[in-house]
């Protein structure tokens, strides 16, 4: 094959790429394609589907193919070698969407086939839709001198949100603890310590390594008896990448998000829109701005009195039970679960031995098998970045391959974190070939420790659920062309649907029954075990809503609301979204947006409301299973026709009467958390 990057088999050549390699395949593929596209519009003066998109795309998904290993590899095995000619190809790719995006040849053969009489079905009526919408988007009504500061505005904004995310991860990596007194981490679980043992054992390190990778964080938050070392790990955590802390100004993303702001800002303005939260709604399905404040103040006033409730619950158990007064953010995590254990003796822990992740691989594809037909299995031999990635595939019901993916399940360094699903290729059917859909799953499980299996808390489990629902609706779609395929052309707000909804089966009976086994005895989780875990399951869930209501309203106002002459505001939004939502205190110096790279590093810029927005369908959708039985097969059937497998290629709201009868309602979600409606 002729590009390092890509392979004659289709799958990436992960063990073969090298970072000297990236950047001249990255360029040869550019100039390849921008030389076909221009050779393209000289030749053809009447442009068909034929003849115009299904070549565009063809090309589009050669480079896609060859990118996505590498920003993968960026994400998951970070090296300043890669990550040097990651950055050095942001620019260049920037500049060539703005390009294609910008091109008015281009633009006007697009034009041409939307406007032609060639008989086109919905799906390719949707992909002309999209992409005239985007050519707008991307400035090409805009006069030269606007169409060069919006090329140069892309381009700069890549780099600083590539920054960002940098500074996140160096400033994690920046701070770890050494403990040499086992009795400075009282109260921390077994698992928990050997953990923190195994991680000062890789770096040749006598005793116990705190750091802030999550499976290290947490535990301390929870569990650690140790007030003064909560309250460290803490502040280093809720600072990183941040003027305060214990690397203050060293990371520091202060002066990266006010310009991210600004040029948001600007590229909407040059685009007409008032603001960018405008801009970020033409994707979306909530209709206008004031739509998505008044959907989040209402859930915010819906549950902020029990919230507050929850919290009050909070701070008298501490005093009353623990003689702790003056409850303070370090604290939070710490006596929630102690008042857990005391209303409900349940604890994440209790749960981890019927949570071997084997175990639960397997039952997550035995819930996806009963509720959609489809059957899961792993393929070995398969290249892959590490020694314990799976691959496997997964078969429709009429047991044609539809999609694979990748599983990275456990944490480690130079590792980003959290969860997230990824495009590795997407499908197209095309006069050309026919591609399978191909994804990453990617989590950071802490990894087995000391002959034992990684075992999962109840939580990991529902984050499992979670990705692996965008990995359905990416794998299992039956849409031929690659812009409307899976998760493309999804609108964001509805993107979590898929995923939210799948959460659902890791709190039924009859699903854990597959999902859980003890590592030990292989016996599922017991029932009274189970009912206690069922009870908790809404322990807490108005202050959990309003910490994700904190976290969408400060994301959507501080984007519709930037003003040139006032700056960014982000501390002054965020200190008003407190007031009206948070229940929790926050010290003085944290540090919360600076770490956002949801936000500032991420697609969900003005978009993280889309989450909230997502749960009121993908609740809405479940409570038609509870009506006819969680693994009703028809039922199941019917999400996979009308959501799973048709992507991008119908609006979203289309997508979801199609499934459920109707236009969606709130109150499955308010149901399903246990909200009490405000009097
Ligand atoms: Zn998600």
């Amino acid at each position: 094959m002729d590009n390092p990057l890509l392979t004659l088999e289709g799958l990436p050549p992960f063990s073969r790429i090298r970072p000297e390699h990236v950047e001249p395949a990255v360029d040869a593929i550019l100039a390849e394609n921008r030389r076909r596209i221009a050779e393209l519009l000289d030749s053809d003066p009447r442009p068909s589907w034929a003849g115009l998109v299904e070549p565009i795309e063809e090309w589009e998904d050669r480079l896609g193919r060859a990118w996505s290993p590498v920003q993968h590899l960026n994400s998951v095995m970070n090296t300043d070698e890669l990550r040097a000619a990651y950055n050095a190809c942001l620019p260049k790719l920037s500049d060539y969407a703005t390009e294609m995006g910008q091109n008015e040849r281009l633009h006007a053969a697009y034009k041409a086939v939307a406007g032609s009489d060639e008989p086109l079905d919905e799906a390719q009526r949707k992909v002309l839709d999209n992409a005239l919408r985007d050519f707008h988007l991307s400035g090409v009504d805009l006069p030269p001198a606007e169409k060069d500061r919006f090329k140069a505005i892309s381009q700069e904004l890549s780099q600083l949100t590539s920054r960002f995310e940098e500074n996140v991860l160096d400033a994690t990596n920046a701070w770890s603890k050494l403990i040499t007194d086992e009795a400075a981490l009282a109260g921390l679980p077994p698992s928990a310590l050997g953990l923190a043992r195994q991680t000062a054992e890789q770096r040749g390190q006598a005793g116990w390594l705190l750091t802030l990778d999550f499976p290290s964080y947490y535990p301390v938050m929870t569990y650690a008896d140790d007030r003064v070392l909560r309250r460290e790990v803490y502040e280093a955590y809720q600072t990183r990448a941040s003027d305060r802390g214990p690397h203050a100004g060293t990371y520091d993303n202060s002066a990266v998000m006010e310009r991210i702001l600004a040029l948001r800002h600007e590229q909407a303005r040059l685009l007409g829109f008032p603001s960018y939260a405008d801009r970020s709604l033409a994707r979306k399905m909530a209709r206008s701005p004031d739509e998505v404040l008044a959907f989040l103040h209402d859930l915010a006033r819906r549950s902020r009195p029990q919230a507050q409730r929850e919290m009050d619950e909070l701070r008298a158990f501490a005093r009353d039970r623990c003689g702790a007064d003056d409850l303070q953010a370090w604290d939070v995590a710490y006596y929630s679960e102690k008042l857990r254990q005391d209303r409900y003796a349940f604890s994440q822990e209790e749960v981890k031995p019927y949570f071997p992740d084997t175990r639960v691989i397997a039952g997550l594809f035995g819930v996806a098998e009963r509720l959609f037909g489809v059957t899961i299995r792993e393929l070995e031999g398969v290249d892959v970045w590490r020694p314990d990635v799976r691959f496997y595939e997964i078969h429709g019901p009429d047991g044609g391959l539809r999609g694979s993916f990748y599983l990275d399940l456990y944490a480690r360094p130079k590792k980003r974190g959290g969860a997230w699903m990824d495009d590795c290729m997407g499908r197209m059917r095309s006069s050309y070939r026919e591609q399978t859909p191909v994804a990453y799953l990617t989590c950071n499980f802490a990894p087995p420790v000391g002959g034992k299996p990684s075992l999962l808390t109840h939580d990991e489990v529902e984050t499992l659920f979670h990705e692996f629902g965008h990995g359905l609706h990416h794998m299992l779609t039956r849409v031929d062309y690659a812009p409307v395929a899976g998760i493309n052309g999804v609108a964001w707000d509805a993107v979590e649907l898929p995923s939210q909804f799948l959460e659902n089966w890791c709190w039924e009976r009859d699903a854990l029954d597959l999902v859980s086994g003890h590592y030990e005895t292989g016996e599922p989780i017991p029932r009274d075990l189970y009912d206690r875990m069922r009870a908790a399951k809404n322990f807490q869930s108005a202050m959990q809503m309003v910490r994700q209501l904190e976290l969408a309203l400060f994301d959507f106002r501080v984007h519709k609301e930037y003003d040139p002459a006032a700056g960014g505001r982000v501390y002054g939004v965020l200190d008003e979204v407190r007031r009206e939502v948070a229940v929790v205190p926050y010290p003085d110096f944290n540090r919360m947006p600076h770490g956002f790279s949801h936000i500032f590093a991420g697609g969900y810029a003005a978009g993280y409301y889309s989450y909230k927005w997502a749960e009121v369908l993908s609740a809405d959708a479940f409570s038609l299973f509870e009506e006819r039985g969680v693994f009703d097969a028809e039922t199941g059937r019917s999400f996979l026709r009308n959501i799973l497998e048709m992507g991008g290629s119908r609006d979203a709201m289309q997508l979801f009467v199609a499934f459920r009868g109707r236009e969606p309602r709130i109150d499955a979600l308010l149901r399903h958390s246990g909200i009490l409606e405000a009097a």
